[in-house]
């Protein structure tokens, strides 16, 4: 069955949902702050509220799926989430949460670093490309799109890019391991490296935003700063691409938007790490599609399981 889907995209930080045509097109669209609250219900009932006003806002014809792509660890058979991000969800069944919105019609659910994956593939028109999505924000996520689908792997994680360990002797990670790609990468960690080697805020906020501006300003250590990173960014990339034999990495997430002073030393690094032919040729692309990749995907895979 074709139509439009709904599809919801779950953050620590924010909540979203569109109503999304079959060629990708938004026709509604709505957002609201994730409550900060210990009381599962209380975040439950704004994911409700938000999803049936998008839903009454969008085409008139019938929704034909839903699709829903969250903060993990997640269990993507079982339909529920245990956000790291919000706390009051754990083992929450948000499937069956959203399943009186859309009655009768198929719900699923996935991780968001891969819903961000195959909405840049579906939206970005890669076809048969093998794809690397990476969000680097907060932490660093990812997925991977492998022949015109999501990889899952065993238990639906595949393509945790930001815990490939590209540092045997590296800081802590805060998934328990150690020198992971996010432990260096991440907005936080950036930040916290670069005011170890006395970079100064002033009065604005100490976070990877203000010091990407300080970077674009020649600010040496925030230049530095952004070039570990991107180093660090780039091992876990040429890691990756000599497993699977990648196409394309396509970055997003809010560190993305740091733009030149991210993408220059990261192109430069992977030229200097990696060897093979094969694994020189994986070229990196800055998100086109923002915040929306993460919705696309979700209603990408809606799509899927309502034309099955
Ligand atoms: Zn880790």
């Amino acid at each position: 069955m074709t139509g439009p889907v709904l599809a919801v995209d779950v953050g620590g930080t924010k909540l979203a949902a569109a109503v999304v045509e079959p060629d990708g097109t938004i026709a509604a669209q709505a957002t609201v702050p994730t409550p900060v609250s210990p009381d599962a219900q209380i975040v439950a009932a704004a994911l409700d509220n938000l999803v049936r006003e998008v839903a009454a806002r969008g085409p008139s014809r019938r929704l034909v799926g839903l699709g829903v792509g969250s903060a993990g660890p997640l269990d993507p058979l079982a339909g529920t989430v245990s956000p790291v991000n919000i706390g009051a969800w754990r083992d929450f069944e948000i499937l069956d949460a959203l399943r009186d919105v859309l009655p009768g019609r198929p719900a699923v659910l996935a991780g968001d670093g891969h819903c961000m994956a195959l909405g840049e593939h579906w939206r970005g028109g890669y076809g048969d490309r093998s794809v690397l999505g990476i969000v680097v924000s907060t932490g660093v996520g990812g997925g991977l799109v492998i022949g015109g689908r999501v990889h899952s792997g065993g238990t639906g994680n595949a393509g945790h890019i930001g815990h490939i360990v590209i540092d045997m002797a590296g800081p802590g990670c805060a998934c328990g391991g150690r020198g992971c790609v996010e432990a260096l990468a991440s907005g936080p960690m950036i930040a916290q490296w670069a005011l170890e080697q006395g970079w100064s805020p002033g009065d604005r906020p100490a976070d990877a935003r203000t010091l990407a501006a300080d970077a674009r300003a020649g600010d040496r250590v925030a230049v530095r700063a952004f070039q570990r990173a991107a180093r660090a960014l780039a091992a876990g990339i040429v890691s990756a691409a000599a497993l699977i034999d990648l196409d394309d990495v396509v970055i997003g997430g809010g560190v993305s938007g740091a733009g030149d002073v991210l993408f220059d030393p990261l192109r430069a690094a992977i030229t200097d790490l990696a060897g093979l032919a094969f694994v020189r040729r994986v070229r990196v692309h800055e998100s086109t599609l923002g915040g929306d990749a993460g919705l696309l995907g979700a209603a990408a895979l809606a799509l899927e399981a309502a034309r099955a």
